[in-house]
């Protein structure tokens, strides 16, 4: 692939933006190349500067389950917008998302929208150290949940990817309030709430880990954590920011059938368009403000064009079918994968849940941060440079997840499948 504007544009980009990207994980820097610059995207494709076009695994981090640019999407922000871009006034569009978003997930009886998941989540742990009257926190090495003081410990996603799991500019004052537990480890859980009784305010858990590649939660972790948090009275945080109509219209808590106390969203409920929000029981969620004391707000909070992009979004999930589909597309592509590696005879750990999907570098079972920081992440970047050169767009990284959407046609499927198996035979 000929990718010589994207280059130039990159280093135009290291003069004025630190790294040449607003965000890091997209960077490409662990996989020992220039990123891509995009132009455009449709459905499953996106397009290089160059011109190149690529299947897209990534869909944005997340949010593009309808694929890029869906018309009923694309048509209602284009109508929202010929009526205000933001007000930070009250909309009905806000009551409708909310409305929505209570009707679809388990737990969330009221729910307040603000503009990314981090936010969502930093607002979560603040509401609920507010409710408890408790200082310390209970996250998961491994775990990424947006990149607040409090959570940038033992964090996932870029981190990982940079191995920089604690960042400069965080506290030790502060970061001593983390504790972190090993995901699927419940004794970890266990041996750190009785070390700390009575001061842990909150656990905060992505129900599927997508943040160190994709690991599920095993058989009993996730409810053990809920009878751990209900007999210590800790609130539990589901992290749904990426699960949250994900791997179910109601996310990992209608998939596993567990009820937590707080729900975090994000990614697909913007549809695309910066949006996060947190939810859960009235009791506690009667704690903010205006209506209780503890504090959070946001300019471009339930932003109309940001509302109508997920309201339109949303909808579409709720076709009959939406999500068995997703389910049988998902299967395909990743157990093709994992074919195709066996038959090259190479050593892939795969791990699936819904259409979130990863092939660990790794002979051995992956299941926690542990595990996953054994794979082979040179291997991996090989991989990831090879699919690129057949027309495939992976995460940048070992340790995320790639995402199945919608769009991805049987025919995407099938190439994306077969540039795998040329690229396990040359690796
Ligand atoms: N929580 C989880 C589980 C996430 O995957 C992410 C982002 N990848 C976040 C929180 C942070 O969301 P944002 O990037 O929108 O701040």
């Amino acid at each position: 692939m000929q990718n010589s504007r994207s280059s130039q544009l990159f280093q135009q980009a290291l003069k004025s933006i630190p790294g040449g990207v607003n965000s890091p994980v997209r960077a490409f820097r662990s996989v020992g190349s220039d990123p891509l610059f995009i132009k455009s995207a449709a459905g499953p494709m996106i397009f290089d500067e160059d011109g190149n076009g690529y299947i897209d695994y990534v869909g944005s981090w997340g949010p593009m389950i309808v694929g890029h640019c869906h018309p009923k999407v694309v048509e209602a922000i284009k109508k929202a917008v010929d009526s205000g871009a933001s007000f930070g006034a009250p909309t009905e569009l806000e009551i409708t998302l909310a409305e929505m978003v209570i009707a679809a997930v388990p737990s969330i009886e009221m729910v307040r929208m603000v503009s990314s998941g981090t936010e969502a989540t930093m607002s979560a742990i603040r509401l609920s150290r507010g409710y408890t009257g408790r200082d310390n926190i209970l996250k998961f090495s491994g775990c990424y949940h947006g990149h607040s003081d409090s959570l940038l410990v033992k964090a996932g996603s870029g981190l990982a990817t940079f191995g920089v799991p604690d960042s400069p500019g965080v506290p030790a004052d502060l970061a001593k309030h983390t504790l972190t537990a090993t995901y699927n480890d419940l004794d970890s859980v266990r041996a750190l709430v009785a070390a700390n009784k009575g001061t842990i305010a909150c656990v905060i858990v992505e129900p599927v880990a997508g943040n160190m590649g994709t690991v599920p939660p095993q058989e009993g972790f996730l409810e053990g954590l809920r009878e751990i948090c209900t007999e210590e009275g800790i609130v539990l945080i589901f992290d749904e920011v990426m699960s949250g109509f994900r791997v179910a219209y109601g996310g990992a808590q209608e998939r596993f059938g567990i009820t937590p106390d707080l729900t975090t969203l994000g990614k697909i409920i913007g549809g695309g368009l910066p949006v996060g929000a947190f939810g859960g029981k009235k009791e506690i969620m009667s704690q903010l403000s205006p209506a209780g004391g503890v504090y959070q707000a946001g300019t471009l909070s339930g932003n109309p064009l940001a509302m109508t992009a997920g309201i339109e979004t949303l909808k579409l999930l709720q076709e009959p079918g939406f999500y068995e589909k997703l389910e049988e597309k998902s299967k395909f592509v990743a157990e093709g994968i994992a074919k195709a590696a066996k038959d090259a005879g190479y050593p892939l750990y795969s791990t699936r849940v819904g259409s979130m999907f990863c092939g660990f570098f790794s002979k051995e079972p992956v299941y926690n941060w542990d595990s996953a920081a054994k794979c082979d992440t040179k291997a991996f970047a090989t991989y990831f440079r090879g699919m690129l050169e057949e027309g495939v767009y992976l995460a940048c990284s070992q340790f995320e997840t790639a995402f199945v959407g919608a769009s991805h046609t049987e025919k995407d499927l099938e190439k994306t499948i077969a540039a795998a198996a040329k690229c396990f035979k040359s690796l």
